[in-house]
């Protein structure tokens, strides 16, 4: 499902968002490093590693916000440095991402921004409103249908990102962060949520500083330093 040999992934500088004081401009940082390793479909991995190490990287790498530096990757089977567009749009569909900074439409209600993708993929509206009610029911935003983002609390949103995220169950779940707001009893709901998507056959990636999440549900993990993958297992 996944496969990375030797993946780097350098950023340039130039980036005002990257740039660190007194780098000259032009200049570029290495923020993965020769980074190997293969996931079967189907598995759960938690993504650690201190700040910095290179977490939310390897998953835009992941989620094709960006494309190796070096090495060689393959998801769903498919070389991605010689996929054409139409393929790697096609990957993307598969692919849930619950990003660290959200990414809510805000002038848009939870209902819609969790029923855009599901649209894009031509579901009928029937079909649509089931599937968005019931999941943003299950994340407890059954009574927030019709609020827009910036009604919500942070905690809120985070739940509409991870609704967002699962409802159409992509083969392929990438979760940055996803329980940063969130009080012990959601987070522990959420990852129940990304074991049932698991259990039913997706494969499922979730980077996390939480601690006492990853001791409740323990599992195998990648983890890195520095850019560099330390320990696979
Ligand atoms: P983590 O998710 O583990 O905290 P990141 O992947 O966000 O780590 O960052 C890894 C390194 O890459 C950090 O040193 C960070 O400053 C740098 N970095 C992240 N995004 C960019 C960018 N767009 N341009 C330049 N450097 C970046």
């Amino acid at each position: 499902m996944i496969h990375l040999r030797e993946v780097g992934l350098r950023y340039d500088r130039t980036n005002a968002a990257g740039r660190t004081p007194g780098s000259s401009p032009g200049s570029s940082i290495d923020v993965l490093n020769a980074v190997s390793f293969e996931i079967p479909a189907g598995s759960f991995r938690w993504v650690l590693g201190p700040s910095g190490a290179g977490k939310s990287s390897l998953l835009r790498l992941l989620n094709l916000s960006a494309r190796p530096s070096h090495g060689e990757m393959e998801l769903f089977g498919v070389s991605v440095k010689r996929a054409r567009r139409s393929v790697l749009a096609k990957l993307r569909r598969r692919t849930g991402t619950v990003f660290q900074d959200l990414r809510l439409l805000p002038e848009l209600s939870v209902y819609d921004n969790v029923a855009l993708r599901l649209r894009l993929d031509g579901l009928p509206e029937d079909r649509i409103e089931t599937e968005v009610t019931e999941m943003l029911r299950w994340v407890g935003l059954g009574r927030k249908l019709q609020a827009t983002p910036p009604q919500l609390s942070g905690g809120e949103q985070q739940r509409v990102a991870v609704a967002r995220a699962v409802v159409h169950r992509p083969p392929l779940l990438l979760a940055d962060e996803p329980t940063g707001a969130l009080d012990e009893p959601q987070a522990i709901r959420l990852m129940q949520l990304f074991l049932e998507l698991n259990q039913m056959g997706s494969t499922v990636l979730v980077a996390t500083h939480n601690e006492s999440l990853t001791r409740r549900f323990p599992g195998p993990s990648l983890r890195l330093e520095r850019g560099t993958l330390v320990d696979d297992g």
